[in-house]
């Protein structure tokens, strides 16, 4: 068990929440069988089926909407590689709801209404923009729906309406971090604070955009199918984000077995809405890799923490007991000095032992550099994944190039 606790009190929303969902033609039919009063222990509950992405594509276009469609104020839109997307339907208390717990993440992040908000990712279909404005509005600072883009016009009207907050993407506040460095002008921002919208990116990076713009930097969480961004946010202890689970109940699973994890380690992220009306969701699958972060925050918020996101469970592989994700082989690899961008991973299983070998491209082409670079490999593996790997450098192009960059990791233990 881990996650949140499944109280009485949070059992009896969770009832609720299935029989308004059982309204929408979606969950009246997968959920055929399923009654609500029979949900009665943690134990019922997760016997329920999990909901996926997939899944929702499949309802397209309203077969999720719970409600009369005459209650519908405003529809969002998720989109997917594979084509069709998944619309989901909202009511005047879900857009309120969400704006809520908008305004709570601008206050944990120690944002004021004397505040002025440069909103910088997009508004349209996808939730992003207008769920940050949507808050601003509710806390009364003032919002600046600026959308992507447009770098110069960016910088110019952060100077001239002096910004005090920055609503980004990591790489776009990155970009919009150097182009501010370039142009000599940072004496002229006023930016204090940054909400970075949750994805995975490194320590580096982080570091990078806190100095060159001189902000404090906040994780914000959040996915189209559940309202939006806003559902979470890091406070001013950074020890992960907080998450506003009177709006949702969320389990952290092992993504391979689908049960949960003990507290403290890495799965996916699961939720089900208590409140949403227009369009529930039961044990939804968000892909998300996380983990919970034990004990109460120092900032003494009720609310539990997840840790930063990890990475997406689709790109993990398990290995001798500990999880391996092209994300964080990215990340270790980059701090090896040495070592160029590619690198594959083998992972084979031989005399009832997994193997895993790494081969990176390094420019050095003396033996004993490459066994001293190849040793760094492996100790930081050792160190920051847990496993033992054999490490072996090879030459500059040696490997072969993917059409899918993504294919680095080989799995042929099946
Ligand atoms: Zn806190």
């Amino acid at each position: 068990m881990s996650g949140m606790e499944m109280t009485e009190q949070v059992l009896a929303k969770v009832r609720e929440s299935i029989r308004n969902a059982k309204r929408s033609a979606f969950y009246r039919d997968c959920f055929a069988d399923i009654e609500p009063e029979d949900i009665r222990t943690a134990g019922d509950f997760e016997r329920l089926p999990f909901t996926e992405k997939d899944d929702l594509r499949r309802a397209y276009p309203m077969g999720l909407c719970a409600v009369d469609e005459d209650e519908i104020i405003r529809i969002h839109s998720s989109s997917g590689t594979t084509g069709t997307p998944v619309i989901i339907p909202y009511t005047r208390k879900d857009v309120s709801d969400w704006a809520v717990m908008f305004k709570r993440c601008y206050e944990t992040a120690g944002v004021v209404k004397a505040d002025r908000i440069h909103i910088t990712p997009g508004y349209g279909l996808w939730t992003a923009g207008i769920g940050f404005q949507a808050g601003a509005e509710l806390l009364g600072a003032m919002a600046l729906p600026m959308g992507p883009g447009n770098t110069d016009r960016q910088i110019s009207m952060m100077i001239d309406m002096k910004s005090t907050v920055l609503c980004a993407t990591s790489s776009y506040a990155l970009l919009l971090a150097e182009k501010i460095t370039q142009r000599g002008v940072l004496d002229k921002i006023c930016l204090k604070r940054s909400l970075i919208g949750s994805e995975r990116w490194g320590e580096k990076m982080r570091r990078r955009i806190a100095n060159e713009l001189g902000v404090r930097l906040y994780d914000i969480y959040g996915l189209t199918e559940v309202y939006g961004p806003g559902i979470g946010i890091s406070c001013d202890f950074e020890c992960g984000m907080h998450m506003w689970t009177d709006y949702f109940y969320y389990e952290i699973i092992d993504p391979k077995t689908g049960l949960g994890v003990p507290p403290g380690e890495v799965g996916e992220i699961v939720i089900t809405t208590l409140e949403k009306e227009g369009a529930p969701l039961v044990r939804y699958r968000t892909h998300d890799l996380t983990r919970e972060m034990s004990g109460t925050c120092s900032c003494g918020r009720p609310y539990p923490r997840i840790d930063t996101l990890i990475g997406r469970s689709d790109d993990m592989i398990k290995v001798k007991g500990a999880m391996i994700y092209p994300s964080r082989a990215d990340e270790l690899l980059t701090q090896v000095d040495g070592v160029s961008s590619e690198y594959q991973i083998m992972i084979d299983h031989l005399n009832g032992k997994d193997i895993v070998t790494l081969f990176f491209e390094t420019e050095t082409a003396d033996e004993g550099g490459r066994g001293n670079i190849e040793r760094a490999v492996k100790d930081s593996f050792k160190e920051k994944i847990g496993i033992t790997i054999a490490a072996k450098a090879v030459g500059m192009g040696d490997l072969p190039r993917s059409e899918k960059k993504s294919t680095r990791i080989f799995d042929n233990r099946y």
